[in-house]
């Protein structure tokens, strides 16, 4: 089945290209998040108890839960900083909301809040959004959509999931009729 793999490849490179939105200091402030969180509890915690604390189990359960917590804030805040400058989102703002609501809390707020991405249109460079199909300055069809609807469609559709419609019959620019057959 040539046609799900495509999309197979298309989910993953997806995927790949979110994860490279961690930048590495991010990764290292988990890291070293992690690592400090770990000295907290099996060094500084221990010579400042005298009184037995926790069962071992338990003890081990609350470092590797905050460590993982800790980890979260760091890779949140880390996506968060990139992410924003490719929507037009106010990069220091939701830094910051995502370090004073901590645990993925910030992280959720943005997500429903974020702005769809801002590229620029390959014909007039005119900024455009993710979910704009033609471009509003130089009317470059800038994604697949139908010709009845204008809903979006897949470079792979022959109908239009929403209304039916033939979508051979539209006057799709070459590079995307091609995709049509
Ligand atoms: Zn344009
Ligand atoms: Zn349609």
């Amino acid at each position: 089945m040539p046609l799900s793999n495509t999309s197979h490849e298309e989910n993953r490179s997806i995927l790949t290209d979110e994860l490279r939105l961690i930048p590495q200091w991010s990764i290292g402030l988990a890291i070293f998040s992690f690592v400090a969180v770990q000295y907290i509890f099996w060094v500084v915690m221990p010579a400042h108890t005298h009184h037995p604390g926790a069962p071992r189990g338990l003890h081990a359960f609350f470092a590797i839960s905050w460590g993982e917590y800790a980890v979260l804030n760091a890779l949140a805040i880390g996506y968060v900083s990139k992410d924003a400058l490719r929507r037009g989102m106010s990069r220091p703002f939701w830094m910051l909301v995502c370090l004073l609501a901590p645990g993925g809390v910030g992280a959720v707020l943005y997500f429903l809040m974020r702005q769809p991405i801002i590229s620029t249109c390959p014909a007039c460079a005119t900024p455009v959004h993710s979910d704009y199909h033609f471009c509003p300055q130089c009317n470059f069809h800038l994604s697949a959509s139908c010709g009845i609807c204008y809903r979006g469609a897949r470079l792979t559709d022959l109908y239009c999931v929403h209304c039916g419609h033939d979508l051979a019959q539209d006057n799709t620019p070459e590079r995307l009729r091609v995709f049509h057959g």
